[in-house]
């Protein structure tokens, strides 16, 4: 564990546990060092629980994303083919729905987002890890991607096109974030 301090314009400390399981401290402007030093040893049983989740959680998503082993060409051109024939005709079908035409689709082995549509150029990536979701929670990626082809932000406009074209939209995004935190294999 690493720990990271950062002087700031606050009149308290505060820290929190990243991503990697560093800590990282925010100390108001020439907060002594002993200062810092009492406050991880007055906090440190919060520390070590928040820390203990993160691992946990970082496990967790390791063994999700493991389900779909990249390593090899062949693995990757079979999850290539795969997945085009998964989501071709979703494209099909909301992309006549919705009256939207990507200029390109690319898929791409990304594990920290599911899609993202570029409004300007039109193009549209996927993650090959959608392979490991429930076809109903991809199907909402899909239409998810197409409506940023409308709207790029997520505002109300955005929001009232997804109630529109895929009104499970928010149970589908809980499945999603459920089923990479709980591991739960692909249907
Ligand atoms: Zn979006």
């Amino acid at each position: 564990m690493e720990i990271k301090i950062t002087y700031r314009r606050t009149n308290r400390l505060s820290m929190r546990v990243v991503n990697n399981g560093d800590l990282h401290i925010s100390a108001p402007h020439l907060t002594p060092r002993c200062a810092i030093d009492q406050f991880i040893r007055d906090n440190e049983a919060w520390i070590k629980a928040a820390m203990r989740r993160q691992i946990d959680y970082n496990n967790q998503r390791a063994r999700f994303y493991g389900q779909l082993p990249l390593g090899t060409r062949e693995q990757v051109q079979a999850a290539y083919i795969r997945i085009d024939a998964m989501i071709q005709p979703m494209l099909r079908k909301y992309t006549a729905l919705m009256g939207v035409r990507p200029s390109r689709i690319v898929y791409k082995p990304i594990v920290s987002r599911w899609g993202a549509c570029n409004k300007r150029t039109g193009e549209i990536n996927f993650s090959l890890y959608l392979l490991l979701l429930p076809e109903w929670c991809v199907e909402h990626v899909v239409v998810h991607e197409l409506a940023h082809l409308i709207e790029a932000n997520h505002g109300p406009k955005f929001h009232a096109l997804l109630d529109r074209f895929y009104p499970r939209w928010k149970e589908a995004r809980k499945a999603t974030r459920e089923a990479v935190r709980g591991g739960v294999p692909a249907v």
